[in-house]
């Protein structure tokens, strides 16, 4: 039986909550995929985020409670695990955020809740924080987690107070869902309130500023990575997502005793690792999702970058040639980003590039390059 555990120090609660917020990646400040689950040095609860812009800010990243009635098989806080249980008041949270404000140590908030009494309990709590900072004349970045079987209601008033929210979605379609959770259904919890957010934020509607994004976790359920990449399309396409993450199951009780011919954990984040690979080929690079080179399980390669594998599936792309090809064929080269794109794009307006040089110091992105390229 799980603990519950009895204190009014808000630090130590602190402690136990951020540290239990740290599965969840989806913060859409973060830009690079090996920023998610870094924190500061100093402080549990703050995380260094890399803004749109490329600059560096701070988040405050906890959640509410970490009592839940749910049965999440991948999740440490499901109803039955023994866990050290507690929960902060939405105004001591915004007391201790604020604080931090003033000292100049984090611009914004990640604040997100198990699931103690149901889901518009839980918003309640979640958006009652929020309002509570809003009227304390905080005007920075406020990213609210939107429980799974929240209603209308709820979600509106997070979107009035929110600069982003997300609900995550866990897995790739209802079967697979159904091997993670068996007190959530797929289309009334998770799809439906998705879709809402979606129409609520779109343009023209007064709420576009609102960034949405959503999770799925990797490896829990059996699903492939086909089935992730072809949901992660649909969400952008269809429902005009800004961000989807992924967050690697990590074995740490539960699921694991069963499964010791599944792969490890290592694996799981190296998996994690070419998902952002390949949503980064899709929002950046102009791929398709049905152009992402997979086995015949429809998984991606553990060994082989997922660019360098359509590289080597299409060998009559290549050798591209460096002054003459537009920026989208000189993306598709391995080793070549926006950056270096950028860079021959410029450089061959004034003259010809005749050596790896003339674009920039041997490194391993450049002697990838040198493989596909000519001059
Ligand atoms: S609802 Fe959230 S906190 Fe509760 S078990 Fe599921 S993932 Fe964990």
């Amino acid at each position: 039986m799980a603990f519950i555990k009895k204190t009014d120090d808000t630090i130590e609660k602190l402690r136990i909550l951020a540290n239990d917020s740290k599965y969840d990646l989806a913060c859409a400040c973060a830009t690079r995929a090996d920023e998610h689950r870094r924190r500061s040095a100093s402080n549990k609860w703050i995380y260094p985020v890399i803004t749109p812009g490329g600059g560096r800010t701070y988040l405050f990243k906890t959640l509410l409670s970490n009592k839940c009635v749910n049965d999440c098989i991948y999740c440490p806080l499901r109803a039955v695990s023994n866990t050290p249980r507690c929960s902060l008041t939405p105004e001591a949270l915004a007391k201790a955020f604020l604080s931090y404000v003033a000292l100049g140590k984090v611009s914004g908030l990640f604040l997100s809740s198990a699931v103690d009494a149901g889901p518009d309990a839980s918003m309640e709590r979640i958006n009652r924080t929020a309002l509570l900072l809003r009227r304390q004349q905080f005007r920075g970045y406020i990213h609210l987690k939107i429980i799974p079987g929240a209603s209308e209601a709820a979600i509106r008033q997070s979107l009035a107070l929110a600069s982003a929210v997300s609900l995550n979605i866990e897995a790739p379609g209802e079967n697979n869902f159904k091997r993670l959770c068996t007190s959530k259904d797929y289309t009334r919890d998770v799809l439906r309130p998705i879709r809402l957010i979606s129409s609520l934020t779109a343009p023209g509607t007064g709420l576009q500023r609102v960034k949405h994004t959503t999770q799925f976790v990797v490896g829990a359920a059996q699903e492939t990575d086909r089935e992730i990449i072809d949901y992660s399309w649909k969400l952008y396409k269809e429902m005009q997502l800004d961000r989807v993450y992924f967050s690697a199951y990590q074995r740490v009780g539960g699921l694991e005793a069963q499964e010791d011919s599944r792969p490890g954990n290592g694996d799981l984040l190296t998996r994690e690792h070419r998902l952002y690979q390949v949503d980064f080929l899709i929002r950046k690079y102009g791929f398709k999702a049905q152009e992402i080179p997979l086995d015949a399980h429809g998984n991606l390669s553990l060994k082989v970058d997922p660019k360098e594998a359509w590289a080597r599936k299409h060998p009559e792309f290549f050798p591209v040639n460096v002054n003459t090809a537009d920026k989208f064929r000189l993306l598709r080269v391995p080793g070549v980003g926006q950056v270096l794109a950028d860079r021959i794009i410029q450089f061959r307006q004034n003259t010809k590039i005749r050596a790896m040089r003339d674009i920039g110091p041997a490194n391993k992105l450049l002697q990838k390059a040198g493989n596909y390229i000519v001059f």
